[in-house]
């Protein structure tokens, strides 16, 4: 059995020696000088400790942390949480493919991301009302009495390929829809609209597809629950098909093919589907999960088909809201018109929008003039899932932005000029970034 100076197994371990020492006295050795000598049995055990200790460390440092972070942070504020210069996190960013500024807003996959490369774990702090909340959040308050709570329609965006057929899909849809009464009449056009099958309502998004899932879906307004992906027989999976079944699946929608344009003689469906097998998408008479449903947009042919299929699939997602509560939804697009000012089309998430509502959407507040619904009708209220124009607001909000109901016309405009004092902050903050970055430049 050998023996080892308490500085020799100091210089080992890479300890002082009163270190070393502290760690002997608590394994009950009685040692007080470097140069006291140690059993290696002893050696080897205050080894361990040691080793134990700095695993402790290492784990609490790049294993198991959590941060607590808002939903939204720029680079700048996210480095500070972080206790990193921004510029190293910057660097880290273009590592991973992102090119961004100083003041660049990251969205919550991004900051996951980047934090998974730092060996930290990730919770997103609950959103204040004001901030505008995640569609299950505001389906699933505690406040809410459940006597409240009531099914809803599925609200349905049409993506595809350029060319392939969205367009007339949703125009044929809509007409199919339109009762005799109506038919003679102009459907007046909101970016959305809702329809009837057999007494069930689906509510359609008319907007471009992508752009309900990019641009709504990156401000944080989830507003898909199914996805009809439409392509076109003659032409198969293209690369917006690729794109466009990549957005279904990271949002976690259910999608239904319709396979379009089945009337022209080089239509080829089976192809079509073959095609898809190699995107994880199995037809259903192969034994996969994927509805495809053949239709002509053009010819009007199995539109009904369709349109049952999407109810199918609704009823799977159970669909609920709360009907008994202020409202909140997104402004799917937005304008200026001459007589009426601007104008929003919003579809309501939760909650009951009414006339004389305080509402807020972005920067832009005022209360509820008038409500307007797809069939150009005046109407008192809105309720979940229904599109419906907004009429009284100061400005034009942006798509994307989330509608709000606030207690009074006051609060409103709090919130609202908060935000544009916010806005032109980073908007400064940005310029000065930019000035010193041509400076460098020219060095
Ligand atoms: P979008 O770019 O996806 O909106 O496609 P469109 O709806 O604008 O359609 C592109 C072209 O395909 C138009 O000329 C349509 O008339 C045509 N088209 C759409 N659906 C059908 C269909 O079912 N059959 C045939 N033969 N042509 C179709
Ligand atoms: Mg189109």
């Amino acid at each position: 059995m050998g023996k080892i100076r308490v500085y020799k197994l100091a210089e080992d371990l890479g300890l002082e020696s009163s270190e070393v020492i502290d760690i002997l006295n608590e394994l009950g050795e009685e040692v007080s000088s470097h140069m006291s000598t140690v059993e290696d049995e002893t050696a080897d055990l205050v080894a361990e400790m040691v080793n134990e200790e700095a695993a402790e460390d290492t784990k609490t440092e790049s294993g198991d942390d959590v941060i607590e972070l808002e939903t939204s942070l720029t680079v700048k504020e996210l480095a500070e949480e972080m206790g990193e210069e921004p510029n190293s996190l910057m660097q880290e960013l273009v590592g991973l493919g992102i090119m961004a500024t100083i003041n660049q807003e990251l969205d919550e996959e991004t900051i996951e991301t980047v934090l998974a490369e730092y060996g930290y774990e990730v919770e997103f702090k609950t959103e204040e009302e004001e901030e505008g909340t995640s569609y299950n959040e505001l389906v699933q308050d505690i406040d809410d009495d459940p006597e409240d709570i009531e099914e809803r329609a599925p609200v349905v965006t049409v993506m595809g390929h350029v060319d392939h057929g969205k367009t007339t899909l949703l125009d044929a849809i809509r007409e199919t829809n339109v009762t005799e009464s109506e038919a003679g009449g102009i459907t007046q056009h909101i970016g959305a609209y809702q329809v009837d099958v057999d007494g069930e309502k689906i509510t359609f998004l008319d907007t471009p597809g992508h752009e309900a899932f990019t641009s709504l879906r990156a401000r944080g307004a989830q507003v898909t629950d199914v996805a009809i992906l439409i392509i076109a027989a003659d032409d198969g999976v293209m690369p917006q098909t690729v794109e466009a079944i990549n957005h279904a699946k990271a949002a976690d929608v259910p999608i239904i093919v319709a396979i379009n344009k089945v009337d022209k003689h080089n239509a080829q469906p089976e192809r079509v589907k073959q095609e898809l097998t190699e995107y994880e998408l199995v037809p259903e008479e192969w034994g996969g999960n994927t509805i495809c449903v053949p239709i002509s947009a053009l010819q009007k042919q199995n539109i009904d088909e369709l349109l049952e299929m999407v109810i199918l699939v609704s009823e799977m997602e159970e669909l609920k809201a709360n009907h008994d509560r202020p409202a909140n939804g997104v402004v799917v697009e937005a304008e200026l018109d001459k007589g009426r000012g601007p104008v929003a089309t919003v579809l309501i998430k939760n909650g009951t929008l009414k006339i004389g509502d305080p509402i807020v959407a972005g920067l832009s507040y005022g209360t509820v003039k008038a409500l307007v619904n797809d069939q150009g009708e005046r109407v008192k209220k809105a309720g979940p899932a229904m599109p419906v124009g907004v009429l009284g607001f100061n400005s034009v909000p942006q798509s994307g932005d989330l509608l709000q109901v606030l207690e009074d016309e006051r609060e409103v405009r709090k919130l609202a000029e908060r935000r544009q004092d916010e806005k032109r902050q980073e908007d400064l903050s940005q310029k000065k970034t930019v000035t010193l970055d041509d400076l460098y430049d020219q060095i």
